[in-house]
């Protein structure tokens, strides 16, 4: 089972490639997991003009069934911690006080909410948070799926379940579930023409409906592969 993931919408982003890929993904039928920026200060995206029009498109995902994630608060990085999923040693959340964090999650959930958005789905900015962005979650948001952690499949840990994403791009990869994270303001030519050719090909293995909670717990396969994944970076 596939899942795409797009990363970094914000009302600073490139608006003609966010269009190429909505074009793309509604034209193969996909639905994608999309991760809003709620507060973005993240210097990066200064170089994208400022989209009037952003939270009026993002209440429009939502209407055709994208999967709405809170991707963090502001996008900064303020700590050295990798947390519970390594994949960077920088995050806006992995080692942060729980209060900060608690901070962050309410105030990202306002501005969506704010905006006529209720997120199902958590990401951290460089893929990292640790066992307090869990509990901020809890305490300050519904929200009870995290898109983040290296498995063979979705599984359920505590109130939560995790979606696993292993890979930045289409491939065939050893897990039965797969998320491709993509940044679509970063995206190549060749990119889009790659993913299209997956998506032609692969069509329904892609996840439409909606994303459920998972009964599955974490099993010593996926460990194994999360310490092989982790080995071979
Ligand atoms: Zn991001």
């Amino acid at each position: 089972m596939y899942y795409i993931r797009l990363d970094d919408a914000c009302e600073k982003r490139d608006v003609a490639k966010w269009n190429r890929i909505e074009a793309l993904l509604d034209k193969y039928s996909v639905k994608p997991i999309v991760g809003i920026i709620p507060n973005c200060k993240d210097t990066d995206m200064d170089k994208y003009p400022v989209d009037n029009e952003f939270w009026s498109r993002a209440v429009l995902w939502q209407e055709k069934g994208w999967h709405i994630a809170l991707h963090g608060f502001e996008h900064l990085f303020c700590s050295n911690d990798g947390g519970l999923n390594p994949v960077n040693t920088y995050s806006e959340f992995a080692g942060v006080q729980l209060e900060q964090q608690r901070k962050k999650i309410r105030g990202g959930v306002r501005i969506l909410e704010k905006h006529g958005i209720v997120p199902k789905i958590f990401f951290a900015p460089a893929h990292t948070y640790d066992a307090n962005t869990l509990l901020a979650l809890k305490e300050e948001s519904n929200i009870r799926i995290v898109s983040d952690t290296i498995a063979y499949d979705s599984y359920r840990f505590g109130e939560f379940t995790f979606i696993p994403q292993q890979s930045g791009r289409v491939r065939k990869l050893p897990f039965r579930t797969v998320t491709f994270c993509y940044h679509p303001n970063l995206m190549s030519e060749q990119d889009y023409v790659v993913l299209e050719n997956f998506l032609r090909q692969n069509n329904s293995k892609f996840v439409n409906g909606l994303v459920g909670e998972s009964k599955r717990k974490f099993s010593l396969f996926d460990r194994v592969l999360k310490y092989l994944y982790f080995v071979r970076r």
